[in-house]
Order: structure tokens, then C-alpha cells, then sequence
């Protein structure tokens, strides 16, 4: 089972507590595993814990049917490393939970170690938002801020101290830190500590100083590589060669349905998909302007154009009534606004940027779509599994294309670039499993195996090489062999009922299959400009050739429509 999902009349004192104080209602097995292994070696090192009101202090693992344990190997519960723990998770798959909720119930603060500002800046906003007063030590602070932030410790004011090894391992900080009594110390990025990854931090490797000197009981390293080398170091390092147990995160998701298609248009793929698809859905863009281009883009066809065929065709229920978006441009209040309405809504479409999901929670997402590709798979992962937390059956669907060689371009180093390139590389293979190709490509070796139906569009047969366009397009000209110019073509496209596209659109479509030689425009001076086939790949279907009406060319579309939306629309093809 992908998640535990809580039922009020059951709820043990870990499904209680996260409820209480983060409002969520679902709790991952690894979340729940490692949380419990923290509150346990906290008990048995004689911390204090409290758990949110009108519930007995007992421990999570004394639920009958709720062992932390279950499923794993006996083997990673060693009591020798009480208080230790290595957990494999990729980014973002929930980790700051596992730290979060400990920190909230056990009496004294944590610390929480990021090896650069950036994320040290996002984990205190995400923390104050939830009202938790977290206290950053950076660089260049004061004596009168530094001693502000030792006071606010030692008081309970502040559960949580959010640093980077630089910054505790100057002396001044070194010395101070066994007397604010640190319980909990908390790494993330711990992969940072291996020399032959991109994300090398020197200061990383004196990890295990920092906790020497803060002698707390507890400690927790969180890293998304796996390797044998990559966790020796981290046990070297970090745990001074003492051992530690190890957490594997899973980070299959069995109630998603992976699948991919290829097309010219996205925003008009989009626009299908979401008529397709179940809602609420999110659309991911990888820019700010994009997100809000798309939203005005899906409210236009939805309303303003009035399509006949949804009035017609679509049941009125299966509209996509509401489209926002969404992205870190907008103000606190607009981003407040969007987060309620988006929280409450049934059947809405937000459009966003990957700052989506920072401190929100809706478990109910059906479909999540992106319309560009992501920097990486755990990225991917990550943003993909914003849907069906809830458990249900739910859809990742990727979208790619000729526009992919902009986020190409956007890539800085030749890692970025290979980490697209594997991602864009899943997306075109029809030939192997999606859920598999994705946990390959994480280096995830645990357990794979496939939940049989509703698996991905390759497993139920049904995925598709190259873009959507090229073959509908392809039927047209080959039924209207040198009828058309582009612009000619395009204006009968965009005034068929049933294809509900706009000229433009279409346009570029064609455009772009000329330039790549899927259609070719006839220089002979009988047909100049006019459009005919290309070399088009052998095996497809053959059309029925028809003989085209010169002065009744509309009717004669209306009765042979291409395949394209049509199809579309008539049966979800993704
Ligand atoms: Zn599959």
C-alpha cells in the first residue's frame, strides 16, 4: 500500500499528532518508520515527549496492526543504533516531515543541518508559516542577535535551529552548542559528503565534530543517493564509524499511472488533457509567464470561445469550471488565496511553477500534467507525486516535443543537461515500463513490482511514438494531396467544428512538420506552395483515398475529420 491512510475513529497517536499540528491526513510507511524510530530513541534516552492533547503518551509502535516495521527487514532494527539513522529518500519525498513532527513532540530543540542558504531560508519560511518561530545562524549576525537566537533555544521558544556546517563549526558557535542542549540533529544532503558527487561540501566531512561538541542523543541523515559508497562516507563521517540504521523510502507510488506523449501544441494537448482527465489537476510550467499564459489560454477555450463542442459532446459536469495559477512572482496574499481556493476545489486547474507544493497539502489531486520538462527525475518524481495523495487512482502525465530544446538551452552544466536529456529520453520510450524506467533511473533497487492495471500507457498498450500532430496532419495532406497551402490548410483546420483548434496554431503545427520534413511544400508551378507528404514512416495506416471536392473542400472535412482532437476528445487516449 502506497500510504496509510487514517481513519478518524483510529487514529493512533502519530495519525493524531500530524492531523493536530500539520493538518495532513496521510502519513507515508517511511515517514511513519522514521518518525517512530526517533520517538523511540528518544523515550529510551529520556526525553520527554508530548503528544497533542486527550491522547495516552504511548508510542506509535504499541498500535495492534500498525508495527513501524512492517514490511522491512528485520535486520534494519538493530538497538544498537538507537538514535541513528541513515534514511535514502529522493528530494522531496517528504522528509521535512519526518524531522518536523519529532521536533514538535519531543522536549528540546533540533538542529538542522543544509549545506547552503538557500535551503536553510526555505525550511525557516516553510516552518514559520506553520507557526513553528524557527531561528537561522548565518554568517555576519551580531553578538546581540546570536545570543537573541541562544536565548530563544534554551527557552523553548524556538524548537528549531537551522544552520550550515560552516557556520557551527567556528569556535565561537562550537563552544555554545552543548549548552543550548540539543536533542535531535538533523543532516540533510548527507550525499554532500561524498568527494566524487557534484554536490561535494568540504564542510561536510566534519559533520561528526559538530555533533561530538552538541552531544546530542539523536541523529538523522537524510540522503537521496543510495550507493554503498556514498553511505559508507556518511557513516564515517558523520557517524564517526558507529553505524546507523538505514531507511529506504520508497518512492513507488502504485495508485499513479505514468504516461508521456509526444506533441507540437502543448497548450492545446493540455487543453485536451484536462477535459480527459479526472480533477482537480495541476499543470507544471517551467516559467512564471508560462503559468499564466496557459491559465488564460485554458480559460479562453473553456468560456470565451464557446465551444460548441463541449456543449455538445462534453457532458457539462466533466468542464474544468475553474483555472488559476500559480508561481512564487505572486504576493503573500495572492499565493494564500490560490493555495484556499485551490485546497477546496473539486474540479480546478491550476497552472504552476515548481513552487507548487512548498507547505501545501491536498490529497485529492487526480491529474497531474507537465507541460515542460522538469530539471530531473527526482524532480519529476517529486512533482508527479503531488497527485492521488489520498491513495486513489490517479495520472502523471508528460508532455514533449520540439519545445524541449528550450529547456535544453536553459540547462547550465553539462549535468543538468544529461539529466534532462534522461528524462526526455523516459518520455519517448514506448518500449519499457514507465514505473520502472523512472525507479532506474533513481537508482532505486528495492522493491519494483508493477501494480498490473492502470500501470503506465506502456504497460496497457496504449503509449505512442512521435507527436500527435505529425499523424493527423499526415492524414489530412494525404487525403488532400496538393489542395493546400500552409495558410490555406490552416484556415480549413481551424473552422472544422470538430478539431477546435485556432489558424495559428495550426500554422505551426504545419510549420514545424515542413521543417522537418514530414510534409513538403511542391515547387513545381502547378502546385507551388501547396502541401503535399513527405516521406512519411511506412506501417502506418493507409487512407482511403479520397477525391477531393475542390469547391466543397469544408464539407468534405467535416465528413473525414482528422483524427486529431476528435479522437481525442471521443476517448482519452492518454
Ligand atoms: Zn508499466
Amino acid at each position: 500500500m502506497p500510504y496509510i491512510a487514517m481513519q478518524n475513529e483510529t487514529l493512533d497517536p502519530l495519525s493524531h499528532a500530524v492531523k493536530e499540528l500539520f493538518g495532513l491526513s496521510y502519513l507515508f510507511p517511511y515517514q511513519r518508520l522514521v518518525i517512530a524510530n526517533i520517538l523511540e530513541a528518544a523515550q529510551a534516552a529520556g526525553i520527554g515527549i508530548s503528544w497533542p492533547r486527550q491522547l495516552p503518551g504511548e508510542l506509535p509502535d504499541e498500535q495492534p496492526g500498525e508495527e513501524p516495521g512492517e514490511g522491512l527487514p528485520e535486520a534494519l532494527f538493530d538497538r544498537e543504533s538507537s538514535g541513528r539513522q541513515i534514511v535514502i529518500l529522493p528530494t522531496g519525498a517528504g522528509k521535512s516531515l519526518c524531522f518536523q513532527l519529532p521536533a514538535m513532540l519531543m522536549e528540546g530543540p533540533s538542529l538542522v543541518i543544509y549545506p547552503i542558504l538557500g535551503l536553510m531560508a526555505d525550511q525557516e519560511r516553510r516552518l514559520a508559516e506553520r507557526g513553528f518561530s524557527p531561528v537561522l545562524l548565518r554568517g555576519g549576525q551580531s553578538r546581540e542577535e546570536r545570543d537573541a537566537i541562544w536565548k530563544k533555544l534554551r527557552s523553548g521558544q524556538s524548537r528549531f535551529l537551522i544552520a550550515n556546517p560552516e557556520v557551527l563549526l567556528s569556535p565561537q558557535v562550537m563552544g555554545r552548542l552543548k549548552e543550548i542542549k540539543i536533542i535531535h540533529i538533523v543532516i540533510d544532503e548527507a550525499h554532500c559528503v561524498s568527494e566524487w558527487g557534484e554536490t561535494f561540501r568540504p564542510s561536510y566531512l566534519e559533520i561528526g565534530k559538530i555533533i561530538e561538541a552538541a552531544a546530542a542523543p539523536l541523529v538523522t541523515a537524510f540522503t537521496a543517493t543510495a550507493g554503498a559508497a556514498v553511505l559508507q562516507k556518511i557513516e564515517k563521517h558523520i557517524f564517526g564509524g558507529r553505524g546507523a540504521q538505514k531507511i529506504v523510502g520508497n518512492p513507488d507510488r502504485k495508485n499513479i499511472r505514468y504516461a508521456a506523449q509526444g506533441c507540437i501544441l502543448r497548450n492545446l494537448a493540455v487543453r485536451d488533457l484536462v477535459f480527459a482527465n479526472a480533477r482537480p489537476a495541476i499543470v507544471f510550467c517551467s516559467s512564471r509567464p508560462g503559468t499564466e499564459k496557459l491559465a488564460r489560454y485554458l480559460r479562453n477555450e473553456m468560456f470565451e470561445r464557446a465551444l460548441p463542442w463541449h456543449r455538445e459532446s462534453i457532458p457539462r459536469e466533466t468542464v474544468p469550471m475553474e483555472i488559476r495559477f500559480y508561481h512564487a512572482g505572486l504576493s503573500r496574499e495572492e499565493k494564500k488565496e490560490t493555495e484556499d481556493w485551490f485546497l477546496r476545489s473539486k474540479n480546478a486547474v491550476l497552472t504552476t511553477t515548481c513552487a507548487y507544493g512548498l507547505g501545501i497539502d491536498k490529497s485529492d489531486i487526480r491529474t497531474v500534467i507537465h507541460r515542460d520538462c522538469p530539471p530531473s527525475v527526482e524532480a519529476y518524481l517529486q512533482e508527479s507525486g503531488r497527485a492521488g495523495r489520498d491513495g486513489l487512482p490517479s495520472r502523471a502525465i508528460f508532455l514533449w516535443g520540439p519545445e524541449d530544446e528550450r529547456s535544453m538551452s536553459r540547462a547550465r552544466t553539462d549535468a543538468d543537461k544529461k539529466r534532462i536529456s534522461r528524462l526526455l529520453a523516459y518520455a519517448r520510450d514506448i518500449g519499457s515500463c514507465r514505473r520502472e524506467a523512472l525507479l532506474d533511473l533513481l537508482d532505486y533497487d528495492g522493491e519494483k513490482d508493477s501494480p498490473g492495471s492502470s500501470c503506465c500507457d506502456v504497460c496497457d498498450k496504449e503509449a505512442r511514438s512521435g507527436l500527435r500532430e505529425e499523424q493527423s496532419l499526415g492524414d489530412f495532406f494525404r487525403r488532400n494531396r496538393r489542395c493546400y497551402t500552409a495558410g490555406e490548410a490552416s484556415g480549413v483546420l481551424a473552422r472544422a467544428e470538430n478539431i477546435r483548434w485556432q489558424e495559428e496554431d495550426a500554422e505551426e503545427a504545419i510549420d514545424y512538420l515542413i521543417k522537418t520534413g514530414k510534409l513538403k511544400k511542391l515547387k513545381n508551378p502547378l502546385w507551388r506552395n501547396k502541401i503535399s507528404i513527405g516521406p512519411y514512416p511506412q506501417g502506418q495506416r493507409t487512407i482511403k483515398k479520397l477525391t477531393a471536392n475542390h469547391t466543397n473542400q469544408h464539407e468534405l472535412l467535416q465528413r473525414n475529420p482528422p483524427v486529431f482532437l476528435w479522437k481525442h476528445l471521443k476517448r482519452p487516449v492518454f
